[in-house]
């Protein structure tokens, strides 16, 4: 199988060679970094980038909602630079919808963006930030939801909450008391521009590459790499421990000895 890897405004941190190199070495399928998501020039692009920003976490949106003139001046502005988006918590979009523009300009594969997602959850009728969107046959993994999508330490909301005012999925907090908590809490949660990111991208790939192969994505052994984590902690434990379980390695060595893909 051939996967593309693509990037839509990735954070510079992020070596996605090296997450190529890293699917290689596992698998019996030929990775490739295919470059930045091949935006087309021109306001049908822009437009359908506007429709897809989640502005309500608590309503469920229609897909042919018009957006506001605002909304599509400012998506204009932040065409060709989504590594801008990241941090900034008001630009959200829906996750599928974000896989079907993304499949409106690739054939599939996988995407690794800074651009947030979030999908709708029927149970508690909210929009809840993700970390991977698994839409056959691409794969959209966010670097910014990777940060902001699984629970950060009680603790550090304890705190954050004391000093801030809810905005859109985020909070408006003054300036330095992020990067003052992020400090405290240094190691406890994966952050933006955080060394970590290379290695937690690879893992996410990986099981985007199972979906994509039709094998289940996510295990429940907590230090395996396909461990869905919903908290900070698991995911970096997950993560940066760098293995998976003993069945995930015995289905990649059959898969390597097969070469049957
Ligand atoms: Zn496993």
């Amino acid at each position: 199988m051939r996967l593309d890897i693509r990037t839509d405004g990735a954070p510079e941190v992020l070596d996605v060679r090296e997450v190529a190199g890293y699917l290689r070495g596992l698998l019996p399928i030929d990775a490739e970094v295919a470059g930045e998501v091949p935006w087309p020039r021109g306001g049908e692009w822009t437009e359908r980038l506007a429709a897809i920003r989640v502005r309500d976490f608590s309503r469920e949106m229609e897909n042919s909602k018009e957006s506001m003139p605002a909304e599509i001046a400012r998506e204009a502005q932040a065409m060709g630079r989504a590594q801008k988006l990241q941090k900034d918590l008001g630009n959200v979009y829906e996750g599928f919808g974000l896989a079907r523009l993304y499949l409106g300009l690739l054939k599939g594969g996988l995407v690794v963006t800074s651009r947030m997602v979030a999908t709708w959850n029927p149970d508690d009728r909210r929009y809840h930030g993700r970390t991977i969107i698994c839409h056959y046959p691409l794969v959209v993994v966010s670097t910014t939801g990777l940060v902001e999508a699984p629970a950060k330490p009680k603790e550090y909301y304890i705190k954050l909450f004391a000093h801030g005012r809810a905005r859109g999925m985020g909070l408006s907090v003054p300036e330095g008391v992020e990067e003052e908590l992020s400090r405290e809490f240094a190691g406890r949660f994966l952050d933006y521009d955080d060394g970590r990111t290379t290695e937690v991208v690879k893992g996410y790939a990986l099981q985007g590459t199972f979906y994509l192969l039709g094998l289940e994505p996510f295990c429940p052994d907590r230090r395996c790499r396909l461990y869905n984590a919903h908290t900070q902690e698991e995911l970096l434990e997950a993560q940066m421990g760098g293995g998976l379980c003993e069945r995930h390695r015995g289905v990649l060595d059959g898969m390597r000895r097969d070469r049957k893909l």
